[in-house]
């Protein structure tokens, strides 16, 4: 993709702060929040309920669970704002981050696992290649069109543990 070798002119201090190579490199849409994991993302799946749905704008939206020791968050001019989701399946608000200059979801934290992050794969350097769902969430949403992915556990709603 073209997008990689062009990295925002107003923010050349970024790729300094990384010390560590990471596994991968993110951004919103406008670049103004660029992101790294510094470890591969074990956990990796689609959701199609209907806030994924309605977010994404498409069938589902596919995510990474990212500890947060793992992550280097970089948003020097403070975009990052949270909206609460709070009809969630646990009953307990769930936190979705986005870019306040495109609008771009970054990621989700619920109140369940606020270690971690819920990352959107989409927003990864070549996330949508190398990065396989293994589990599809609400999958009984999955609009007829679009077969599930080959080996990914498909669960009708979530799985009972969460
Ligand atoms: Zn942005
Ligand atoms: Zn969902």
């Amino acid at each position: 993709m073209s997008i990689s070798s062009a990295p925002a002119p107003t923010q050349p201090e970024v790729e300094v702060k990384v010390n560590l190579q990471p596994a991968f490199t993110g951004a919103c849409l406008c670049r103004g929040i660029r992101f790294a994991l510094l470890t591969v993302p074990e956990q990796v799946g689609n959701c199609f309920c209907a806030d994924c749905q309605r977010n994404a704008g498409g069938p589902c939206q596919t995510s990474a669970i990212c500890p947060l020791p793992s992550m280097e968050v970089h948003d020097p001019g403070h975009l990052t704002r949270i909206f609460l989701v709070h009809e969630t399946g646990s009953g307990r608000p769930k936190e979705k981050h986005f870019c306040s200059a495109c609008g771009c979801t970054l990621w989700s934290v619920t109140a369940n696992r606020p270690g971690e992050r819920v990352v959107r794969v989409g927003l990864l350097e070549g996330g949508m290649q190398r990065l396989i769902p293994r589990v599809e969430l609400f999958a009984s949403r999955r609009p007829g069109w679009m077969p599930p992915v080959e080996g990914a556990i498909q669960w009708p709603t979530t799985p009972p543990s969460l």
